[in-house]
C-alpha cells in the first residue's frame, strides 16, 4: 500500500451499507403512487447521493421548473397525507389514563413538559389519594406539589390543578366545561389542554392539538412555517378538514413518538416519506427543503 493512503473505514453504525441495501429494495415505488407537481415527489427520481457526514442522502439536484409547482398545502398532498397515516395510525388516541373529563385536565396539565409514560405512572396514586375535585379544591398549592414532584415544574402545575379545581366547582358546578371560551378560564389551562379535553373526551373538534410533536411534524411536513403553537394550530385549521382535526393530532403525535422523532428521524422507515422535504431528515428520495425543519 502506498504510504499514506488508508483503506477505506466502514461507517461506525453501519448505516450506509444498510440504506444502499434499502435503496436496491425499491420499497416506496412499489407502495406509493407515482403522483408528480403537488405532492412534490416522483417516484421514479432516482436516488440523491449520501453525505460523508452522516451516511444520510442528500440533494445533488437543480431545481426543476415542475418544482414551481410545488405547494405543500395542496388539498391533493394533504389529502395523501391524511391517507397514509390513517393507514399507518388507524385508531391511534390520547396515551394520557384517565376515567374522567376532570382526571384528564389534570393529566393533561401534568404533562407539560413531561413525558404521558410519567404522567400515567403519577396519576394513579394522586386519584387514588384525592378522589373527588373538591379534594384537590381544599389543598394549598405547596400540599399537591410532592405529589406531583416527579412530572417537573411542579410548583406551577400545583397552582395550576388547585386552581383549575376551585374555578371548576366556584363557577361551573363542578362539571368541567365542555366549550372553549369556558375552557380558557381555568388556571393552567391554554387551547393545547383545552383541545385536548375538548377532542378526547368530549369528541368536539373545535381545534388542533399542538404540542412539542405537532409543532415540530407540521414545519417538517410544510403545513406550517410557525414555530408559535397558535399560529401552527390556525395553519393547520385551514388545511386538514375539520372532521380530521381531532385524529390527526392523535397521528402526529404518534408518528412523533415512533418514527418522526425530534433527533435523526427514522425516515427510512416513514410512510410519509416521498412527500416529506424536511431539511434535517436522514435519509430521502426527494429534494429537501432547508428551512422545513
Ligand atoms: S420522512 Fe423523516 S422527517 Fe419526514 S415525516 Fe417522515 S420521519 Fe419525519
Amino acid at each position: 500500500m502506498a504510504r499514506g493512503v488508508m483503506p477505506r473505514r466502514p461507517g461506525k453504525s453501519g448505516k450506509q451499507e444498510g440504506l444502499r441495501r434499502a435503496g436496491s429494495r425499491v420499497p416506496l415505488k412499489a407502495a406509493r403512487p407515482d403522483t408528480k407537481s403537488a405532492l412534490g415527489f416522483s417516484a421514479g427520481r432516482a436516488r440523491p447521493a449520501l453525505s460523508k457526514a452522516e451516511g444520510a442522502p442528500v440533494s445533488t439536484s437543480k431545481p426543476k421548473a415542475s418544482d414551481k409547482k410545488y405547494n405543500p398545502v395542496a388539498a391533493e398532498r394533504v389529502s395523501e397525507i391524511l391517507k397514509r397515516l390513517d393507514a399507518t395510525y388507524p385508531d391511534v388516541t390520547c396515551a394520557l389514563h384517565h376515567n374522567s373529563a376532570w382526571e384528564l385536565l389534570v393529566a393533561t396539565i401534568l404533562s407539560a413538559q413531561c413525558t404521558d409514560v410519567r404522567v400515567n405512572m403519577t396519576t394513579p396514586e394522586l386519584f387514588r389519594k384525592y378522589p373527588r375535585m373538591e379534594d384537590f379544591a381544599a389543598l394549598k398549592p405547596e400540599q399537591l406539589e410532592p405529589d406531583i414532584r416527579s412530572t417537573g415544574f411542579f410548583r406551577n402545575k400545583s397552582k395550576s390543578v388547585v386552581g383549575a379545581a376551585r374555578k371548576i366547582l366556584a363557577d361551573f358546578g363542578g362539571q368541567v366545561p365542555d366549550e372553549m371560551d369556558k375552557l380558557l378560564t381555568i388556571p393552567g389551562v391554554a387551547r393545547k389542554t383545552a383541545n385536548v379535553v375538548l377532542g378526547t373526551w368530549f369528541k368536539k373538534n373545535d381545534g388542533v392539538v399542538v404540542d412539542t410533536h405537532v409543532t415540530r411534524i407540521s414545519r417538517r411536513l410544510e403545513l406550517s412555517k410557525s414555530e408559535d403553537a397558535p399560529k401552527i394550530e390556525q395553519d393547520l385549521m385551514k388545511v386538514i378538514p375539520r372532521q380530521n382535526w381531532i385524529l390527526f393530532a392523535h397521528q402526529i403525535i404518534w408518528h412523533g413518538r415512533k418514527l418522526c422523532i425530534a433527533r435523526k428521524p427514522k425516515c427510512v422507515e416513514c410512510p410519509l416519506e416521498n412527500l416529506c422535504h424536511a431539511g434535517d431528515k436522514t435519509w430521502s428520495t426527494v429534494e429537501t427543503h432547508k428551512n422545513a425543519k
